[in-house]
C-alpha cells in the first residue's frame, strides 16, 4: 500500500503543475498516468508542435513544456506510476483507498483527477480471439523490448509507432509488418527504410492485409491475414504487436459518483472540489461556468485545488498564504540554499 497525502490522477501538464504546488506547501503526492510516461496530451498528441500561450514562454514545443514541468518538481521526489490506469475508489473513515489497473493501492487523503479528456487507451485489434491472449504474447505497447530478441514478431499498422518498432525489432529478431493499406501514415523517411530492410529481407513487408484469425492454445503460434482480394496466408509467429493509435475514454472515472456534465467533472470555482468531498478535478476533465480548456487554466486550478487538499491531510494545521520568495519552508523544500 502506498501511503501519501494526495493521489494525482494524470501526469499531463495540469497534474504536474498540481505536484509542484503541493509540494511547496508541504504535501505529498505520487502520480499515476495510464501512459508510460508524463505529459498527456502535450506528449502523446502534438511533442513538436509550438504553443504560444503559456505565460512568460513566448514559444515552446509540448515536448519542451513537460520536460520543464518535470524539472519544476524534481525538489519533491515525486512518485510515478505509469501504464497504470486508475479503477477503483473507497472511502475508509476518512481517507481514501485507491485501486489500479495493475493492482496497485494507495492509502490518501485526498484525490485530484488531472485526467484531461480520459485515459489514453490503445485502439485494439477487432478480432476476438485476441483478447485471451492479450499480455501473454499479443501487446499494444512495449515495456521491454529484449522479450523479442531472437523471435518472430507480426507487427500491425502502419503510423509512427508500427514503422519504429518494425525497424527497431528488426536488429534484434525476425520481423513482419502488416498494413491494411499501401500508403502509410508515419513519417516518409521511416517508411522508405522500412522499404529498405524489405528489399534486403530484414523485414517482410505486407501489404493490403490484415488479421484474420489467431492459432495456439495458451499462447499464439501463428496468425492468418486475409489481402483486400480475399487471398489469406498463415505466418508463423512468436508474438503479435499491434499499434492503430490511441482513443481516450472516461472509463472508471464515469462510476465514482462525480456530477458528470458532458463528459466532464463539475467543480466548484473555489478550489475545484467535486460534489465528492476530498476529490478535486483539475484540467481538460473539469468544468465550470466560462471554463477555458487551456493549460494556463489548468495551473490555476492545481494551485487552488492543491490548497484545497491541504485541510484534508493535515486537519489540525491552518495553510498561511505565503509568497515562495519569502516563505522559508517552501525555500527549504525546494531545496534553495542562501
Ligand atoms: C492538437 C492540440 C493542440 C493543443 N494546443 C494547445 C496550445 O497551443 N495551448 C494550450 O494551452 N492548450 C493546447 N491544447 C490543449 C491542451 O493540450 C490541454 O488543455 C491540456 O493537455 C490539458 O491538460 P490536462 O493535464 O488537464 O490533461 P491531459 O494533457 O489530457 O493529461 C491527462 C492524463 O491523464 C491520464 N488519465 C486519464 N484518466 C486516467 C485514469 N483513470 N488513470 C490513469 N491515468 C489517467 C491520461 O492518460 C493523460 O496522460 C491543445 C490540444 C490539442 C489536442
Amino acid at each position: 500500500m502506498n501511503k501519501t497525502d494526495v493521489l494525482i490522477i494524470g501526469a499531463g501538464p495540469t497534474g504536474l503543475f498540481c505536484a509542484h504546488q503541493l509540494g511547496i506547501i508541504g504535501l505529498s503526492c505520487e502520480i499515476v498516468d495510464n501512459l508510460d510516461k508524463a505529459g498527456g496530451q502535450c506528449i502523446e498528441l502534438y511533442p513538436d508542435k509550438p504553443i504560444y500561450d503559456i505565460p512568460a514562454i513566448p514559444e515552446c514545443t509540448g515536448e519542451e513544456l513537460t520536460s520543464n514541468l518535470l524539472n519544476q518538481i524534481k525538489p519533491f521526489n515525486v512518485k510515478f506510476h505509469f501504464n497504470e490506469r486508475v479503477e477503483k475508489l473507497n472511502k475508509i473513515k476518512d481517507r481514501w483507498h485507491v485501486k489500479t489497473s495493475g493492482k496497485k493501492e494507495f492509502d490518501v487523503a485526498s484525490i485530484v483527477i488531472a485526467g484531461g479528456v480520459g485515459s489514453f487507451e490503445p485502439r485494439k485489434f477487432p478480432v476476438k480471439e485476441c483478447e485471451k491472449f492479450e499480455g501473454k504474447n499479443l501487446f499494444y505497447s512495449i515495456k521491454d523490448k529484449s522479450i523479442f530478441k531472437n523471435k518472430e514478431i507480426s507487427i500491425f499498422g502502419g503510423g509512427d509507432s508500427a514503422l519504429d518498432w518494425a525497424i527497431e525489432l528488426s536488429n534484434i529478431s525476425k520481423v513482419n509488418l502488416i498494413h491494411r493499406r499501401d500508403g502509410f501514415s508515419g513519417a516518409e523517411s521511416s517508411v522508405q527504410k522500412v522499404k529498405e530492410l524489405n528489399d534486403k529481407n530484414k523485414i517482410n513487408l505486407y501489404t493490403k492485409y490484415q488479421m484474420k484469425s489467431l492459432s495456439g492454445d495458451n499462447k499464439i503460434n501463428a496468425v492468418t491475414i486475409r489481402h483486400e482480394d480475399g487471398e489469406t496466408k498463415e505466418i508463423k509467429t512468436d508474438y503479435v504487436l499491434g499499434f492503430f493509435g490511441l482513443i481516450m475514454q472516461l472509463g472508471p472515472i464515469l462510476d465514482w459518483g462525480l456530477n458528470i456534465n458532458k463528459k466532464t467533472v463539475e467543480v466548484n470555482t473555489e478550489n475545484f472540489e467535486t460534489n465528492i468531498n476530498g476529490i478535486f478535478a483539475i484540467g481538460d476533465i473539469c468544468s465550470y461556468p466560462g471554463k477555458l480548456k487551456l493549460i494556463l487554466s489548468g495551473f490555476h486550478e492545481g494551485a487552488l485545488a492543491a490548497r484545497g487538499c491541504f485541510k484534508y491531510a493535515k486537519p489540525d494545521e491552518k495553510l498561511r498564504f505565503e509568497f515562495t520568495t519569502t516563505s522559508k519552508a517552501a525555500q527549504e523544500r525546494l531545496g534553495i540554499k542562501k
